[in-house]
């Protein structure tokens, strides 16, 4: 079965424009490494935010662990935004430049949980992403940008997902490190046993590490499949 499924998955940001999803049928296996590409406007940034439960869609369109993310949300809010977590594509626009590390990092987990997490525990997630201890007193401005990305992609750990969504995650660095942070996604997807969904308008850049590829379009999904298959096709 599916960890997430969108069906016939509709959305209009206003009613006077043209939709920004169209009737979008997406499937994800648990444990793979899933694809979202197309030009900038195809949609792909609402698709994932409607899987996220951040849109306001129609019960049932999007399910999650074979249930319908509105129930979820009504019932068991804070388990599913514990289990679903968004990574985006600026480090800088993600946190709070006055917040040192160590506060941005603890915050979802204070929101979600009601507790502070051990200062061992931010640090066994920093050393996860590859950074030490040294970074907690720090704030965002002084660190690079691919260090800010390590971060997001820690804070995001720390509350347990299980499908983790990361929205253009390299787009914003260096074209040197976008390799390592794209790498480092791939390394915790395997070792913890995520779903891992790549926004990218970058083909070449998914199809090298996604099993899995889909293919978006004015609002619709034009191609899914195994990468090799959606390569492959004339
Ligand atoms: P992306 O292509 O990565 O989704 P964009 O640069 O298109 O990013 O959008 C950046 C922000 O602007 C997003 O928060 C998006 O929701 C918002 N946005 C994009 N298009 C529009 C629009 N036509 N009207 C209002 N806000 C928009
Ligand atoms: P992508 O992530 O593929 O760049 P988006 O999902 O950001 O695409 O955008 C899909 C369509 O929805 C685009 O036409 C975009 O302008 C529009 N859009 C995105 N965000 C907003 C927003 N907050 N308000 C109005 N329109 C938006």
């Amino acid at each position: 079965s599916y960890i997430v499924e969108t069906r016939q998955l509709s959305y209009r940001y206003r009613a006077t424009t043209a939709p920004a999803l169209e009737n979008v049928d997406l499937l994800v296996e648990p444990g793979t490494t899933l694809g979202l590409v197309g030009e900038s406007g195809s949609g792909k940034s609402t698709l994932i935010r409607g899987m996220c439960g951040l849109l306001p869609t129609p019960p049932g369109t999007v399910r999650y662990q074979d249930r319908a993310v509105s129930d979820w949300l009504r019932h068991d809010g804070r388990a599913f935004r514990r289990q679903n977590q968004i990574v985006f594509q600026n480090p800088a626009s993600s946190f709070d430049p006055r917040m040192t590390i160590a506060t941005a990092l603890a915050e979802p987990v204070k929101a979600l949980e009601r507790r502070s997490p051990p200062t061992s525990e931010l640090v066994d997630r920093l050393e996860q992403v590859g950074l030490n201890a040294g970074v907690l007193g720090r704030h965002p401005r002084q660190l690079s940008g691919g260090q800010v990305q390590r971060i997001a992609i820690a804070r995001a750990l720390l509350v347990g997902p299980r499908v983790l969504y990361a929205d253009e995650p390299t787009s914003a660095l260096d074209v040197s490190v976008q390799a390592q942070v794209l790498n480092l996604l791939m390394d915790l997807q395997r070792s913890l046993g995520l779903t891992l969904v790549v926004v990218s308008h970058d083909l070449g850049l998914v199809s090298r590490v996604c099993d899995q590829i889909a293919v978006m379009l004015s609002g619709s999904i034009v191609e899914a499949g195994p990468t090799a298959e959606v390569l492959g096709d004339p």
